[in-house]
């Protein structure tokens, strides 16, 4: 008849953390990974695990309590609960993973393992890299937003073993350079240096059997296809962040990010100044003197009509509300700016330059835009 209790060495009063230390004690002193080839060791780890399963339970705990050990291995959720006790290392050891947190990978066993409580430990759960990638957009795209697909090769978290590399979770063995301390002693002359193991580097664990899928590594790199979701009035440079995008984590850690770095083609036409649209516009010298209606091409809407007044000079810019591009951020919408270009006229035939000299002789100071003309400045030298 097995006392549970003395088995674990508390008494019937103790307290759920007592329990849990108890279990700890005794659980890592008989752990198979420390007692290889000993039977003896072997059926204690087995008791210890199944005094355990049954207290660390209170409903359980208070069936022991009236009834005996024999009530509690016919209760269900005994992990299989074969009559007589744990039968097979596999339920101790899950009783041992369960204790000590074997769930969310294999490190924080380790750490009990050792008696680090968690934190402390040597490989540290580690945020995965982040990722970079770069896409080409037309500016048309840019202007209405896009989604794009791409393929990046990325480190995903192993489905088989959960990021553990271990075939199964008793493939999880102490390193036995540095017997889990993930560090080795040197002496020179007085000095003790200590290192980082060579043989586990740091992590003080070795995998006996390897995840046939990640062959160890707990993660594995695929090639995936991801589409990127690219807002209209995106620009050349920027960058969009893809949360949790990146390699996943080490040692249960977070998934690094991916950052898509975007790259916009110039347009004919169109250029942009921030969420405003600029174009030039040539116009020639009768038609800016005299003033004419033009067609200019608006980004994704066709063209429109604009009225270039009498009088235009070179360099005038003429605002279209409204028509640059949507701003990034859902802000408004900028403005397109037409640059009027005056042309001079080159190759003139004779009749033009007789058109134009005989225009030459009537042209007078009135027809300057300036206010005061360039010669009314001279005047003052002479
Ligand atoms: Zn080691
Ligand atoms: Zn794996």
């Amino acid at each position: 008849m097995s006392d549970y209790y003395a088995t674990l060495g508390i008494s019937r009063t103790a307290t759920q953390d007592e329990i849990k230390k108890a279990y700890r004690k005794q659980a890592i002193k008989f752990h198979p990974d420390k007692n290889e080839g000993n039977p003896e060791a072997e059926k204690q780890f087995k008791e210890v695990s199944e005094a355990y399963e049954a207290l660390s339970d209170e409903k359980k705990r208070r069936m022991y309590d009236q009834y005996g050990a024999d009530a509690v291995r016919g209760a269900a959720g005994m992990g299989g609960g074969a009559p007589g006790g744990f039968s097979s290392m596999e339920e101790a050891l899950r009783t041992f993973m369960g204790a000590f947190g074997g769930n969310s990978g294999s490190e924080s066993i380790f750490d009990s393992f050792f008696g680090f409580e968690g934190g402390g430990g040597r490989s540290q759960a580690r945020q995965g890299q982040s990722k970079k990638a770069a896409i080409t957009i037309t500016f048309e795209e840019a202007a209405k937003g896009v989604d794009k697909t791409i393929a990046i090769t990325c480190y995903d978290g192993c489905q088989k073993c959960q990021g553990s590399g271990a075939k199964s979770l008793k493939d999880i063995k102490i390193c036995s350079t540095c017997q889990g301390r993930g560090q080795v002693q040197q002496s020179r002359g007085f000095f003790s240096m200590s290192s980082t193991c060579p043989h586990c580097h740091g992590s003080g664990k070795m995998i006996s059997i390897p995840c046939g899928s990640c062959h160890g590594a707990g993660r594995i790199k695929e090639k995936r296809q991801l589409t990127i979701p690219i807002p209209a009035g995106i620009d050349d440079g920027m960058r969009i962040k893809m949360a949790g995008q990146g390699d996943a984590g080490d040692n249960g850690g977070p998934p690094g990010d991916l950052y898509i770095y975007i790259r916009v083609k110039p347009h004919e036409i169109f250029a942009r100044d921030g969420d405003d649209l600029i174009m030039q516009l040539p116009v020639s010298f009768s038609e800016s003197a005299l003033g004419c209606k033009k067609e200019i091409p608006i980004l994704l809407s066709g063209s429109c009509r604009i009225s270039i007044p009498e009088g235009t000079q070179n360099g005038k810019v003429l605002r279209i509300k409204g028509e640059g591009l949507p701003n990034v951020h859902r802000k408004g919408k900028g403005d397109l700016l037409v640059h009027i270009q005056v042309e001079t006229p080159v190759h003139l035939s004779e009749k033009q330059k007789k058109l134009l000299t005989e225009f030459g002789k009537l042209e007078g100071p009135q027809n300057s835009p300036k206010k005061k003309s360039f010669f009314d400045k001279l005047k003052v030298f002479f």
